[in-house]
């Protein structure tokens, strides 16, 4: 059955600018949710975060509230076009979190790249000068195994796998490892397993606490503790072009999230700044925010 071979799940040294790939071949599974949520999280706890939407949708760059219809310069730029990643970053409305946004050309990458010299590596090249200026760099893969995501996986120090609470939640895990494997033999042998987030957890049904024992069983302490729940609050802040925080930071969802970023950095060794007093008062403030935004509207 599915498993990390060859790893440590969290034990991971703590570095100073991370390269995380978000990644899961399955589209819908949370990705991009997961992506802007913790990065959000992790730059209000002081870290300085960046966000590269490698999906040619884009859903990170429209969550985050940036036009990708505009005639910006995208991540597509640098993989295809070998501009510096620098020159391509936005500021979003979070304090501490820039952009590299996507665009549609970013579709083509998949076949423009596939002739060019190191195609697989283009995006590590790309990212090396980037990194240092950052904490945490969160690259939000396409829901394919293409090269986008190769490239992904070869930048990245860590892969982190949302799972989503459903059936057939493992499967297509096994053919993910396969390729996290690969890259380890061939273009990244330090990649290593963040963890696993459980997402959509349905309290209500028996099927949601059904997959998530499994997942915990095949996956051990490689899953995080913090549980996604399924939450409209979650689903529809993409909508405002906001991350849950700056949506409803009261919501379920935005607890769970708070509370997996806070994970993120136990795990790293960073101390729990988001814990309880300090949130607390940013949760008080957004809440008065939201509460009168809603009543002027
Ligand atoms: P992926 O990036 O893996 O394709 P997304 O993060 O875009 O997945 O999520 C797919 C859809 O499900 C989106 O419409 C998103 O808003 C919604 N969604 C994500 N997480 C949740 C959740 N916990 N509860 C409810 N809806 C969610
Ligand atoms: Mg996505």
């Amino acid at each position: 059955m599915v498993g990390f071979p060859r790893d440590r799940p969290h034990r991971a040294p703590m570095t100073a600018g991370q390269t995380i790939a978000c990644a899961n071949q399955k589209g819908g599974v949370g990705k991009t949710t997961t992506v802007v949520n913790v990065a959000a999280y992790l730059a209000l706890a002081g870290d300085r975060v960046l966000i590269v939407d490698l999906d040619p949708q884009g859903n990170a760059t429209s969550g985050l509230g940036i036009d990708r219809s505009a005639a910006q310069r995208s991540v597509y730029d640098a993989v295809v076009e070998d501009a510096a990643l620098d020159e391509l970053v936005v500021a979003t409305s979070i304090d501490g979190l820039s952009l590299v946004p996507s665009s549609m050309s970013l579709a083509g990458a998949e076949v423009e790249l596939t002739p060019l010299a190191q195609r697989e590596r283009r995006l590590a090249h790309l990212l090396a000068p980037t990194v240092p200026s950052y904490d945490y760099v969160l690259l939000d893969c396409p829901p394919s195994l293409g090269l986008l995501t190769v490239n992904a996986l070869t930048a990245a120090d860590s892969v982190l796998i949302p799972i989503q609470c459903e059936y057939y939640a493992l499967e297509g895990l096994t053919q993910l490892i396969a390729t996290i494997n690969l890259v380890r033999d061939h273009l990244n042998p330090d990649l290593a397993i963040k963890g696993v987030v459980l997402t959509m957890y349905d309290g209500r049904t028996n099927l949601s606490a059904d997959v998530a024992a499994e997942v915990r069983h095949h996956l051990g302490e490689a899953v995080f503790d913090a549980v996604i729940p399924r939450s409209v609050r979650l689903a529809e802040a993409p909508s405002y072009g906001r991350p849950i925080v700056d949506h409803d930071p009261t919501s379920r969802g935005a607890l769970a999230y708070r509370e997996l970023a806070q994970e993120l950095r136990r795990r790293d060794g960073k101390p729990a700044v988001l814990d309880p007093a300090d949130a607390t008062a940013g949760v008080t403030f957004q809440a008065t925010v939201n509460a009168s935004e809603e009543l002027a509207s």
